[in-house]
């Protein structure tokens, strides 16, 4: 099977463009395949009443059952994210992982235009996608792999890698694609 990248929504997604904008972007960015799947229901077992909120950590390990097939899974939500240390998270991902999941709902939050909100939501899966290849985050501000604490964070980088990161990404897609079975 071919390597490629499964996009995932989980629940409803209003704006059908960003699904469509992130899957071309992602593919620019790592030159491999993007499918976008029929979306699946967001796991219920995630859910944390006391907090009304989702807990990213649940969703991942759902997306991890599959199959050893040479694949990356990047799931996107609208419901509101969080890992117990933090009041939310834009997305979570494990380093060399297989999954990663983001939502939009707080990049929704302070009403900006669906022109930010699609850049935002770029940013945010190209960064959650290069932990699973194995990234690290990077001290360059406008570099892709500077940690968001806020929005503003991600409205001030790029959807690129800076030098550095770039070069040790390829590798990394290069030992990917190799996987192929
Ligand atoms: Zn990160
Ligand atoms: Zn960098």
């Amino acid at each position: 099977m071919l390597p490629k990248i499964k996009f995932l929504p989980l629940g409803p997604i209003k704006m059908v463009a960003v699904l469509q904008e992130i899957a071309i972007n992602i593919e620019k960015t790592y030159r491999l395949p993007c499918e976008i799947c029929d979306p699946l229901p967001i796991p219920e077992l995630a859910y944390d009443p006391a907090r009304d909120q989702y807990n990213s950590k649940i969703i991942l390990e759902s997306l991890n059952l599959e199959s050893q097939e040479p694949i990356k899974i990047l799931a996107i939500t609208e419901v509101d994210l969080f890992i117990p240390i933090m009041k939310y998270v834009f997305g979570l991902s494990i380093i060399g992982g297989r999954s990663a999941v983001i939502s939009l709902y707080r990049m929704y939050a302070d009403g900006a235009s669906n022109g930010i909100l699609i850049q935002r939501a770029i940013k945010t899966a190209i960064h959650e996608l290069a932990h699973t290849f194995g990234m690290k985050h990077c001290k360059v501000k406008r570099c892709v792999m500077f940690p968001s604490v806020s929005v503003k964070d991600t409205d001030e980088k790029d959807s690129d890698f800076c030098i550095n990161c770039s070069n040790i990404l390829d590798w990394l897609i290069k030992k990917f694609r190799l996987s192929e079975i």
